[in-house]
């Protein structure tokens, strides 16, 4: 094992000292891998009750009546998440496109969105209208407010009674942190809030952002009272394999209402050819249970190996995890950019590349991306970024494997340590 790891460029020190970190979270580990199990006996469960069948696997073209494996597939999904339907397509481009529809299918002009969990994710700013942008909703005329978490993290009961009025119809929930220092939230979290908020207005839709929490734990949002969670199939749910997509899972009239607004009123699910991607869509859903457990392996094995060295680690080593993402403070520039460098030389595709800082549209500083991805911007692949700019923060997630991730995380310690940082 020392001799390969050699030959790929990690040290004796750098390894004995990953193995000594890792001894101490077998247990951890133990936990993930039990989660795992409970996941994929669901998602088998889920595709032998609807008789997924090799006719399943083939796709349609042009208009795409009567896909069966589409169909199917969406069922699927709403018994894996367990909702009364579900919307699963390719035509989805990406997880904001699906969050988009579902809130534009399911509001109104003089309707009233509320963020109960403060600041939405970036890209959602200008679906909204936070920011200006051309079609949002605040140009249809809908409404927006906020509430913030309190200080310690927990929901301002107060502040959202006193936000919700006769216009509100529909809360978003994000469960993720994303890339803000918030704390996660667990699905029993999300349970609670969903219970006050309905106390309050029973006929308010709630919505969860599902990304990069799908199979993290046993039970999902919907299943605590949440009327659609919504998705990106690069993230947790394609596995890896599917090449593009979204979905949302919940009631049948939310489902259908994004429906209509994706293809066409009058046209709705009938319409939407899956061409050739039901393999991928079906076999990433079944092995998205484990490969998210080997990404949770990589976050916590990075928190524990980053936090050892005295970095300050979101999640911290020991904390319970609700989501992916894995937020490193490298203190500086030369850090960043050497751990994101040994990301990258991880990579089984473009391993060779050094990542760079560049000028990304909508950022106030350089960014700087490490990925070395099947599909291009897969987050569930191993890949790091971060702005270039204090307190030089580094974001990971991702990795299809536990070995790959456990080696990109050496790597990037190889590369601290080759600068001279550590
Ligand atoms: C990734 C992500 C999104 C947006 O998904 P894209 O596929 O990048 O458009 C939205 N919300 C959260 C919490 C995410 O992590």
């Amino acid at each position: 094992m020392n001799r390969i790891y050699h030959e790929m460029g990690i040290s004796n020190e750098i390894y004995q000292m990953g193995e000594e970190v890792l001894t101490a979270l077998n247990d951890r580990f133990l936990q993930i891998d039990k989660i795992a199990e409970y996941n994929q006996l669901k998602v088998i469960k889920a595709m032998q009750e609807c008789r997924v069948s090799e006719a399943c696997l083939l796709g349609t073209t042009g208009y795409g009546y009567n896909d069966l494996g589409r169909d199917t597939l969406e069922e699927v999904y709403s018994k894996v998440f367990k909702t009364e339907a579900a919307l699963v397509r390719p035509q989805i481009t990406c997880g904001t496109h699906a969050l988009a529809l579902a809130l534009m299918s399911n509001l109104r002009p003089g309707d009233e969105l509320l963020s109960p969990v403060g600041k939405p994710y970036d890209t959602l700013e200008e679906v909204i209208g936070i920011r200006d942008s051309k079609g949002s909703l605040k140009e249809y005329g809908v409404s927006y407010a906020q509430v913030d978490l309190l200080p310690d993290g927990s929901f301002d009961y107060e502040g959202i009674k006193n936000a919700i009025n006769n216009k509100t119809k529909l809360v978003t929930i994000q469960r993720s942190k994303g890339y803000q220092t918030r704390p996660t939230l667990s699905v029993a979290r999300i349970g609670e809030l969903i219970s006050f908020v309905k106390s309050i207005k029973p006929d308010v839709i709630c919505m969860v952002d599902n990304c990069y929490g799908e199979f993290v734990e046993t039970m999902e949002p919907s299943e605590v009272g949440a009327d659609m969670v919504v998705g990106s199939l690069i993230k947790n749910p394609g596995g890896g394999l599917a090449p593009i997509g979204g979905y949302i899972a919940g009631k049948k009239e939310c489902v259908e209402n994004a429906a209509y607004r994706l293809t066409s009123p009058g046209l709705g699910k009938e319409v939407g050819a899956s061409l050739g991607v039901l393999p991928q869509f079906y076999q990433g859903l079944f092995i998205a249970p484990t490969v998210t457990a080997s990404a949770l392996k990589g976050a916590i094995f990075a928190a524990n190996l980053y936090e050892r060295l005295g970095y300050h680690v979101v999640p911290n080593s020991t904390e319970s995890r609700h989501d992916i993402i894995q937020a490193i403070t490298l203190k500086s520039k030369e850090a960043l950019l050497a751990f994101c460098k040994g990301i990258q030389q991880a990579a089984p595709v473009d391993g060779y590349l050094t990542p760079e800082g560049w000028d990304m549209p909508g950022y106030d500083s350089q960014v700087i991306m490490a990925a070395g991805a099947f599909i291009s911007g897969s987050s569930i692949e191993l890949s790091a970024d971060g702005p270039l700019k204090e307190p030089y923060n580094v974001y990971f997630q991702g990795g299809l494997t536990w070995y790959h991730a456990k080696f990109g995380i050496l790597k990037s310690l190889q590369e601290l340590k080759n600068a001279g940082i550590i």
